[in-house]
C-alpha cells in the first residue's frame, strides 16, 4: 500500500503506522539532515533510531559524507543519543577503501579529500597522497612532470576544504593515462544549511574533476548502488529494507534504484516546497512514504 504514492504517515491510523513497521527487517538510514544537523542532534531521531533496534530492526548508518572514519561517525552518533557501533557505519570514505581492496588495488591513490578518506585506506593498507594544502608556487605554469608520483594508480575525490588549482592539475594529470582509476565519494551539490552561507558539495570538485580530466567517476555514495551490492554479501533483502533520507535526488533515488521502500523526512534539504516542484517537473524520485521529522514516527507509536 505505500509504494505507489506518497503517504503522510501523520495521517495513518494506529493500525498503518504498525502495517509500515512490520513491512521491513533492515533500515538505512542517512545522517546529515535527518539524525543531525552539524553537531546537533535533530529532536527526536536519537530514540526513534533505537526504537527500530529494540524492535529488532537491523541498522546502518549510510552518509555521503567523507570527511570522518567509521569510529569517528560512531562516536559522534552516541555522544548524540544514537545507539551505533562502528561496523554499522556505511561512510564514502570507508566505501572508498573497501572497493579498492577488493579489487586487490596496489598502487598508491592520490587523494583530493580530507584525513577521513586516507586513515580508511591506510587502515586496508592501501598508500596515498594529496591530503592538506596544495598551493601555486611560484606558478601554476611551473608545474612538472616530475611533481607527479609515478606510482599513483588511482584518483579519489571527495571533500576537501584545501580545493586548489594545483590539485586539478595533479588529478587531471593522473587520470591521463587509462589504467589510472577514477573514484569519488558522492556529488552532493551543496551541504544542508544551518544558516544562510551556502557549502559546495562534492559534486562541486567531482564536477570539475570530470571537465579537466575529460572522464567520468565511479560514484560509491548514493544514489550509486554500491552499498547495496555491498549489503547483499552480506544478506540484505531489498524488498524488506527502508531507506530514510532528507534529499529526494540522493537518499531516495538511491532507495528507489535499489528497490527499497523509501521514508522522506523534512528536516533537511528537500523541503514541502521541494516536494510538489519534484512532483511537478519530475526531476527526481518521489519517496514511497513522507514524515515532517523522524521523531514523529515514534510520536505515532506511541500516541
Ligand atoms: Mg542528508
Amino acid at each position: 500500500m505505500f509504494k505507489s504514492a506518497v503517504f503522510n504517515l501523520k495521517d495513518a491510523g494506529k493500525d498503518q503506522v504498525q502495517e509500515f513497521l512490520n513491512s521491513f527487517d533492515t533500515v538505512l538510514c542517512d545522517c546529515d539532515g535527518v539524525l543531525w544537523i552539524d553537531n546537533n542532534a535533530i529532536p527526536g531521531s536519537a530514540d526513534t533510531m533505537n526504537y527500530f533496534r529494540k524492535i529488532g530492526k537491523q541498522i546502518f548508518f549510510v552518509t555521503n559524507n567523507s570527511t570522518k572514519i567509521r569510529g569517528d561517525f560512531a562516536i559522534k552518533a552516541q555522544q548524540l543519543g544514537f545507539i551505533a557501533n562502528e561496523d554499522e557505519i556505511l561512510s564514502t570514505s570507508y566505501l572508498v577503501a573497501h572497493y579498492l581492496k577488493s579489487i586487490g588495488f596496489k598502487k598508491k591513490v592520490y587523494i583530493i579529500g580530507s584525513n577521513g578518506i586516507g586513515d580508511e585506506l591506510k587502515a586496508v593498507g592501501i598508500r596515498h597522497i594529496g591530503i592538506g594544502p596544495d598551493h601555486v608556487k611560484p606558478d601554476f605554469k611551473s608545474m612538472k612532470s616530475t611533481d607527479l608520483d609515478p606510482e599513483v594508480g588511482a584518483v579519489v575525490v571527495g571533500f576537501d576544504e584545501h580545493i586548489s588549482y594545483p590539485k586539478f592539475m595533479k588529478a587531471a594529470s593522473y587520470l591521463a593515462s587509462d589504467e589510472c582509476l577514477f573514484l569519488a565519494t558522492n556529488t552532493d551539490e551543496r551541504f544542508p544549511k544551518s544558516s544562510s552561507i551556502i557549502v559546495p558539495g562534492t559534486g562541486t570538485l567531482v564536477r570539475a574533476v570530470e571537465t579537466c580530466s575529460e572522464r567520468k567517476a565511479l560514484v560509491l555514495g548514493k544514489p550509486n548502488e554500491y552499498v547495496r551490492k555491498f549489503l547483499e554479501s552480506r544478506g540484505l533483502d531489498p524488498a524488506r529494507t527502508l531507506m530514510i533520507g532528507d534529499r529526494c535526488n540522493t537518499d531516495i533515488e538511491f532507495g528507489v534504484r535499489c528497490g527499497f521502500q523509501t521514508l522522506l523526512v523534512l528536516t533537511g534539504v528537500t523541503s514541502t516546497k521541494g516536494v510538489e516542484k519534484i512532483r511537478n517537473e519530475k526531476i527526481a524520485p518521489l519517496p514511497d512514504v513522507i514524515l515532517p521529522k523522524l521523531g514523529d514516527l515514534l510520536t505515532l507509536v506511541e500516541s
